[in-house]
């Protein structure tokens, strides 16, 4: 594990007093940095696909939270990567346009979850359904949960 500020390596969580932060780091910090430095990272952070966030427990678990957008490419898109697609390798209009609304409906979740008081999303996964032709709808989900830093 490496330190944020010396960028020392350590063998272990024991040289840490809070994430990131080594305790010969720590103890250099003003008070006012020492309590940012114990509060967890801002939620954008506190996603995983995992069920766990290392050195953080659950405390409270508020349920599932989504995002939902739906989308349809456009014509001048579509003859675009038309194109690309009798060119070969990645159709870039199209894997721009899915990455711009899988990020939409990620941050729409994240903003949910914020709502209800959550400050992690675990468990995150995509889910995507061509719902007619051309329209798709991109859905972002996971468990919003209260987290801890463990002492
Ligand atoms: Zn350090």
């Amino acid at each position: 594990m490496k330190c944020d500020r010396c960028g020392r390596d350590f063998p272990s969580e024991f040289y840490f007093k809070a994430k990131g932060v080594c305790s010969d780091c720590y103890d250099k910090l003003t008070p006012e940095e020492k309590v940012e430095a114990k509060k967890p990272p801002k939620i954008h952070a506190m996603t995983t696909t995992a069920f766990t966030i290392d050195g953080y427990q659950i405390t409270k678990s508020l349920g599932v939270v989504r995002g939902i957008i739906v989308r349809s490419r456009s014509v001048f898109g579509t003859i675009g990567a038309g194109i690309q697609t009798l060119v070969g390798g990645n159709i870039t209009l199209f894997s721009e346009l899915c990455e711009q609304t899988r990020a939409d409906a990620f941050e729409m979740m994240v903003s949910h979850a914020q709502e209800i008081g959550a400050n992690a999303v675990i468990g995150v996964r995509y889910d995507a359904t061509e719902i007619m032709q051309g329209v798709t709808e991109v859905l972002c989900y996971g468990t919003a949960v209260v987290v801890k830093a463990i002492e």
